[in-house]
């Protein structure tokens, strides 16, 4: 039987002097590395890849192993969903037809090849003494790279500096992803680099990963990541319900609804109330759910006679420009600026020379 994850200790395999694509292959599956830092009491965490049309976390893993830094302390890096990217024609599929997304796998049974590797890559986390864990994904629109959080406290986001200081607060239902466990054992953010493809943000994810896994400390000046961060919460995921088909062009191409192509350049800006949205044939409507799934769609759009337009001022995030991303995904979250303050830290940063020792882990 094949072993669903390939764990490497020590030195990175000869084959990470390979190009990407070539790597990849020679692996075939997810993968996890241990390189020894500084440090070997502590240990960092970085995760690349659980979406195979995401490049950034691959190409940044990637370049770590194949030119390793001075590692300040020990660090994990993991490439995940190493099938899926492979599969023509390339960083084309978020997960593989027949199988599960890979940032859905991670709680209930063990019932496929793919949650035997994510449960894996948790027991070998388990044992080790963790201070911070950053996983890296793309959008498939164009956005500014931000952080994904589920608590908006000093540490995560001085850790998440090292990338950015915008940050969006998740507060929806469980989704079974790797964030949401891994963040259980100490700091924990996700970092969305930008658009997938964008070649600058495979690099800003690369040098943030060095930033982090080089610093003596994983947290980066808590005060002044409190005081630059501008945070934001979701209050509405928006979909495209059932048979309604989407496309995005100027011109009328007979989708029920068609959005103006560069939309998604409106991420995390404000968009004013009456402003168009979309055109729509027929009683075609956009679906927008509240973190409960509570249908709240007239709070935020108006249906009128063949288009969609804002009823509110809202700050669109994640929106896309893809149909397919649309359709199998959602649309855009609408989102709302956090103006209260950072919440207490439940993993308290320290600079003692042990760091942050995972309560779980001992
Ligand atoms: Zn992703």
């Amino acid at each position: 039987m094949i072993e669903p994850l390939r764990i490497f200790k020590g030195a990175p395999p000869q084959q990470a002097q390979l190009p990407l694509a070539e790597f990849l292959t020679w692996l075939g599956r997810p993968a996890l590395f241990h390189l020894p830092g500084q440090d070997r009491s502590r240990c960092r965490v970085l995760v690349g890849g659980l979406h195979g049309n995401e490049p950034s976390g691959f190409f940044a893993v990637h370049a770590l192993l194949k030119d390793p830094p001075e590692l300040a302390t020990d660090a994990i890096l993991v490439i995940g969903n190493v099938p899926a990217a492979l599969w023509p024609p390339g960083f084309y599929h978020r997960f593989l037809p027949h199988e599960e997304d890979m940032n859905r796998v991670w709680a209930g049974g063990l019932h496929t090849a793919q949650r035997i590797a994510a449960a894996e890559i948790l027991r070998y986390l388990a044992r080790h003494r963790l201070e911070a864990v950053v996983d890296l994904h793309n959008n498939t629109g164009f956005n500014p790279i931000y952080t994904v959080l589920l608590r908006h406290t000093a540490t995560r986001l001085a850790l998440a500096r090292h990338w950015t200081h915008r940050h969006v607060r998740y507060e929806g239902v469980s989704l079974s992803s790797f964030m949401e466990v891994a963040d259980k054992f100490c700091p924990g953010v996700v970092i969305e680099c930008g658009q997938a493809g964008d070649p600058e943000a495979d690099l800003r994810a690369y040098e943030g990963a060095l930033r982090y896994l080089t610093a003596p400390r994983p947290w980066l000046n808590e005060r002044a990541a409190v005081e630059e961060a501008a945070i934001y919460r979701c209050v509405a995921r928006v979909t495209v319900p059932g048979e309604t088909t989407i496309e995005f062009s100027i011109e009328d191409v007979g989708a029920d609804i068609t959005v103006r192509p560069g939309i998604d350049r409106h991420n995390f800006e404000v968009l004013r109330a009456g402003a168009q949205l979309a055109k729509r044939r027929g009683k075609a409507r956009l679906l927008a759910t509240d973190n409960f799934g509570r249908e709240v769609t007239n709070d935020f759009f108006e249906h009128g006679d063949g288009t969609i337009s804002l009823k509110r001022d809202l700050i669109p995030v994640m929106m896309t420009n893809h149909g397919r991303a649309a359709k199998s995904d959602c649309l855009l979250y609408v989102a709302e600026r956090v103006e209260r303050e950072t919440e207490p830290d439940d993993h308290p940063a320290t600079s003692a020379p042990h760091g942050r020792v995972a309560r779980w882990a001992r």
